[in-house]
């Protein structure tokens, strides 16, 4: 069709590249694939289009190398997505923060490019290959419309009650330390789709979206606008992750560096060793403690516990502040497969009128399903995220829909 657009979505990582190609209108993904250990020895890259694998395995010694080996995958005689490079019309970039300087997603100029390299200072780890992912794809496919798709936009809407923290002024106006909150894609575009789904609309519908995956976070919305989300400055706070240890006292940082281990040593166990793996000892992945603690194992059970307790704790606090609950959201790996975690955080929500059909909710894995009781007063709802479409739906709204 004349109107169709094909949109690349990239999501640039230290060492990886995911992308996937998105026909527009339509929604449809043709294909996506992953490039991984970019700068080690021995890269690969792994592109799956209509259930059909395809494999490179090389030294991808950068960026440039990675995109060079995207354009030559989707464009492969046998095993491509388009048939001429020439068919992309629009790039979509995955970019962590946008500071306060961005609500919602842009086209990328100059301007747009030194902003997100003004929030490198407050997001080292990301921000930087995401701008390498931009750059990179100006160089290799110039005169493209590309946009910027913040993970940070959807919380900007929170109040400064929200997202100050009760420490001097001056640490706010001369580091901008306050929340900024992450995941925002995913919770906006389950957000979206749960409104599409219940045929309601934003300006009467308050919901809770849970985003449970290896990160995980937990958002209050009202009317459409994020007013809360328990990531922070960081995404270390709020709930406990696969890794992550989320909020604890800040006392125990100072403590732990007084016992002797570095400002570094305390961050990377609280990122890297806490959550799920640091509490079950087992793993970081939800399927591996699940399985654990079926088979007796103390610590397993117990890292379950804390983990959809501290959910629980959440979506109870964020009941207080939104003036009525329509709609308790679950997304991400363990929200939208993990029934039993699931369950066992809606167990007890029955005063808060969260009437979960246990029955309807068992096995949904993936699907959309509404798992609650038709008269329960609050709908309890699995929507899988999908983050890249979302990012292909804002390039093409933004580059094409005008
Ligand atoms: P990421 O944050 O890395 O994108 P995902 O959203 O893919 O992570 O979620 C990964 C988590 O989802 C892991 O903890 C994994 O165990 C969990 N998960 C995936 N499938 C299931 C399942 N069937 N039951 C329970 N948890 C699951």
């Amino acid at each position: 069709m004349e109107n169709d657009k094909i949109i690349l979505v990239l999501n640039c990582g230290s060492s990886s590249l995911k992308y996937d190609v998105i026909k527009m209108p339509s929604r449809e993904s043709l294909g996506k694939g992953l490039v991984e250990r970019i700068g080690n020895e021995k890269g690969v890259l792994e592109q799956k289009v209509k259930g059909q694998k395809y494999k490179i395995e090389e030294r991808i010694e950068d960026h440039k190398k990675a995109l060079e080996l995207v354009i030559k995958a989707i464009t492969d005689k046998d095993n491509g997505i388009v048939k001429n490079i020439s068919e992309i019309n629009g790039i979509g970039h995955r970019v962590v923060h946008g500071g306060d300087k961005y609500a919602s997603s842009v086209l990328i100029d100059d301007t747009v490019i030194k902003a997100i390299e003004e929030c490198i200072e407050i997001a080292p780890l990301h921000n930087p290959p995401n701008l390498i992912g931009i750059k990179v794809a100006q160089e290799l496919m110039p005169g493209l419309p590309q946009v910027a798709v913040f993970d940070t936009a959807f919380h900007q809407t929170m109040p400064p009650h929200a997202f100050l923290y009760g420490i001097p002024r001056k640490m706010y106006e001369d580091y901008k330390i306050r929340r900024y909150g992450f995941h925002g894609t995913s919770h906006r575009y389950v957000a979206a789709r749960t409104l599409e789904l219940c045929k309601r609309d934003a300006s009467n519908t308050n919901m809770i979206t849970c985003h449970l995956g290896n990160g995980a976070s937990i958002t209050a919305i009202e009317k459409g606008k994020s007013i809360d989300t328990s990531m922070g400055f960081t995404p270390l706070e709020g709930l406990m992750m696969g890794t992550r240890s989320g909020s604890i006292d800040p006392a125990i940082i100072g403590y732990l560096m007084d016992k002797g281990m570095s400002a570094q040593e305390v961050m990377n166990t609280l990122n890297k060793k806490s959550g799920l793996l640091g509490l079950s000892g087992i793993s970081n992945d939800m399927r591996d403690v699940e399985v654990a603690a079926l088979d007796g194992n103390k610590d397993a059970q117990e890292a379950l516990d804390i983990f959809t307790y501290r959910i629980k704790r959440y979506i109870g606090s964020y009941f207080a502040i939104l003036d009525k609950v329509d709609v308790l959201v679950f997304t991400g790996g363990i929200g939208e497969n993990g029934w039993e975690a699931r369950e066992k955080i809606c167990r007890g929500l029955e005063n808060l009128g969260v009437l979960m059909n246990y029955e309807a909710n068992k096995g949904i894995r993936s699907k959309e399903t509404i798992v609650s009781h038709p008269y329960s007063p609050v709908t309890v709802m699995v929507v899988p995220t999908n983050e890249e479409l979302q990012i292909a739906i804002d390039v093409f709204d933004l580059a094409f829909a005008a």
